[in-house]
């Protein structure tokens, strides 16, 4: 037995010592690569608004976002990094006026638990660079029974037939 846990442990090292810093941003098991800007980096990269929602934790308000109506087949990702968060087939109607998931792209969002109303809430930001998306309850639908109430601002859409990485490279040209 010790004899193939040394061996399974070898492989894994050697899997990631083949993986080049790029590839391990889509890791599914933690070792994601942390993307950190300064306040005025993150201010001239995102507008107004998304610099609330992201980097202060704001709320836009309920109804706004044309993502709310957004039903093509699709990646949601991060407005702020373009990490991958969401799937259009985890997108569902909640009525709440917000874009309203019921899963998320395994180990692309991180919670904490946050005070700002009376009660706890349960808070959840990108994974790579930290920016605040939406908050999680636990009124969602099958088969999760949760809801990750996002901020359409703090995501964009990349229809299937457009890859992520040319939607980053036109939004920074
Ligand atoms: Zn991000």
């Amino acid at each position: 037995m010790q004899r193939r846990y040394f061996l399974y442990a070898s492989a894994g090292l050697i899997a990631a010592l083949l993986l080049s810093p790029k590839d391990m941003v889509f890791a599914d098991h933690g070792e994601i690569e942390k993307m950190t800007l300064s306040k005025d980096e993150w201010e001239k990269r995102l507008t107004p608004e998304q610099f609330r929602v992201l980097r202060k934790e704001g709320t836009e308000p309920s109804g706004t976002s044309p993502l709310n109506n957004e039903k093509r087949k699709g990646t949601y990702v991060c407005a702020g990094c373009g990490f991958e968060l969401f799937s259009s087939d985890m997108k569902y109607d909640s009525g709440t006026g917000w874009p309203s998931f019921f899963d998320t792209i395994e180990g692309h969002v991180e919670t904490s638990t946050d005070f700002k109303l009376l009660y706890p809430r349960t808070e959840y930001h990108c994974a790579r660079c930290g920016g605040h998306q939406g908050h999680v309850f636990k009124d969602g639908p099958k088969p999760t029974g949760l809801r990750y109430c996002n901020n359409g601002v703090a995501l964009k859409f990349v229809p299937a037939e457009k890859k992520t990485g040319e939607e980053i490279k036109e939004k920074t040209e």
